[in-house]
């Protein structure tokens, strides 16, 4: 029996599943045996849709279909958490397997303190995460950068350092610092994410680690809950998966590789929040670059902090509604309600129709509430700084209505 801790190399028995997977089809054998045998209603992964800059969502009922997911797509954005909210009842009624980067599950855990996801219901598989490209960035540094037209890219991946790209012609390989030197590379807010082996989901799987004769064949799995150790055991007991012991020194790399990358990280906020500058400096650098602002919602749609059926920024006596830009009040709200929990999954800045840099603005303010507060978002169940504020009552009314007010100071009866 599989314990939390136990580290593994894994890789899939199905000849198809191997060679379609990105690291051996480990991931794509644990979904699809968690739908032979029943254990989960649904996957939920993602697939190539028109092409490598188009990464697709897919909620899969029939195993068979489980080998269109095979792969990881480094110029996918998505954050996959808010979709249970959206459109999946929180998965409240049915078993779902799912793949989950760092920021993924980040929200799954910010939602389901808010009751918006019913985690008992939910195998997390995470992936190990050193970020994505946005696609239209992918596109333009493709060309630029390589000197590629984006369109002839069969397959990209970011490896030891590099990102790679494969066209018919072969392989090219570029150095991420050089890129991101030159404003290429990797999202900001994954420059500055420490959320690079998410031990809060029930596996933790990735590249890193594996070495010799399986390097590139097999995923390194880190077991993190007992019902990640149960699905594991269950197929490879099963026969859908094979697993070795991993190379003790392919141990050492794993945890180098992610120190190294959580300095990374530390450097690029320090950077990024520098910029900003500090009190009333920041707070006018924010008030300009929000002053482009064309209420368009995406930040708040996307956001899987923003949970609310009835917005605040949508009530007349705090955002008057029909001007463009909106009243500052319409950010301030939402630094009010999400800073303390903000997961820096930067969808408010990858979707924001002005290109306003909404998710560095959030993560730094949210930095400096973990400071003051102590409270981490994303990790476990520990409810935000914000909820110190709610009494019994209000939480069960806010769970019964799904709204945010606290304290409606305007009620008149
Ligand atoms: P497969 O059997 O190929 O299954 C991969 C699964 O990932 C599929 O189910 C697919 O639906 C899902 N998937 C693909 N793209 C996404 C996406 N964008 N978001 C969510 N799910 C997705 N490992 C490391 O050790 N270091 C890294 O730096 C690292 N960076 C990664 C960055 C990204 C964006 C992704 C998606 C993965 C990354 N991984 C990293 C994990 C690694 O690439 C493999 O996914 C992992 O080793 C499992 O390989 P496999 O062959 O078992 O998976
Ligand atoms: Fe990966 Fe972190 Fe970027 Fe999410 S925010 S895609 S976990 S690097
Ligand atoms: Fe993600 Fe932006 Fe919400 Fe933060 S504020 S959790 S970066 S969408
Ligand atoms: Fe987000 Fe606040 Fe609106 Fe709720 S009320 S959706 S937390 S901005
Ligand atoms: Fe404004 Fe950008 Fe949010 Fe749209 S996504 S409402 S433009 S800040």
């Amino acid at each position: 029996m599989s314990a939390k801790g136990d580290m593994y190399y894994a890789w899939s028995t199905d000849a198809d599943l191997l060679a379609k997977g990105e690291c051996g089809g480990a991931v794509s054998s644990l979904l699809k045996f968690a739908l032979e045998s029943k254990m989960v209603d649904a996957v939920l992964a993602v697939k190539k849709g028109a092409d490598i800059y188009d990464a697709v969502p897919t909620l899969i009922t029939n195993p068979e279909e489980i080998a269109q997911t095979a792969g990881s797509l480094h110029c996918g954005t998505l954050l996959l958490s808010k979709l249970f909210k959206k459109y999946l009842n929180g998965a409240r009624d049915m078993k779902i397997a799912v793949t989950l980067k760092g920021c993924d599950v980040m929200g799954m855990y910010e939602l389901a303190k808010r009751q918006q996801i019913n985690l008992d219901n939910v195998y997390m598989i995470g992936l190990n995460c050193g970020g994505s490209v946005s696609p239209v960035s992918a596109r333009k540094m493709i060309a630029e950068k390589f000197g590629v037209d984006p369109d002839t890219v069969i397959k990209e991946e970011i490896d030891k350092g590099q990102f790679i790209i494969e066209t018919a012609e072969g392989h090219k390989g570029i150095k991420m610092d050089e890129l991101e030197e030159e404003g290429y590379g990797r999202r900001s807010n994954c420059r500055r994410c420490k959320m690079k082996v998410p031990r809060q989901a029930d596996l933790a799987c990735g590249n890193w680690g594996v070495i010799g004769d399986k390097a590139g064949k097999a995923t390194f799995v880190e077991v993190c809950s007992e019902k990640g150790a149960a699905l594991l055991d269950a197929a490879t007991k099963a026969g859908k998966l094979a697993t070795e012991a991993p190379n003790p020194k392919g141990i050492e790399i794993r945890g180098k590789v992610e120190s190294a990358m959580l300095k990374l990280g530390d450097s690029w906020r320090a950077k990024d929040f520098a910029s900003l500058g500090e009190g009333s400096a920041r707070l006018k650098k924010i008030v300009e670059e929000t002053s482009r602002c064309i209420k368009c919602y995406q930040c708040i749609e996307n956001c899987p902090i923003c949970y609310c059926v009835e917005c605040s920024t949508k009530k007349p006596y705090l955002v008057k509604p029909g001007e463009v830009p909106p009243n500052f009040m319409f950010h301030l709200i939402r630094f009010a309600h999400i800073s303390d929990s903000c997961i820096n999954c930067g969808q408010c800045q990858e979707l924001c129709a002005m290109d306003i840099p909404n998710s560095l603005f959030m993560h730094a303010l949210q930095v400096d509430l973990q400071e003051m507060f102590g409270f981490v978002p994303g990790v476990d169940m520990t409810l935000p700084v914000l909820a110190l504020v709610e009494e019994n009552e209000e939480r069960a009314r806010l769970a019964g209505t799904g709204s945010d007010q606290i304290f409606n100071i305007f009620k008149t009866e």
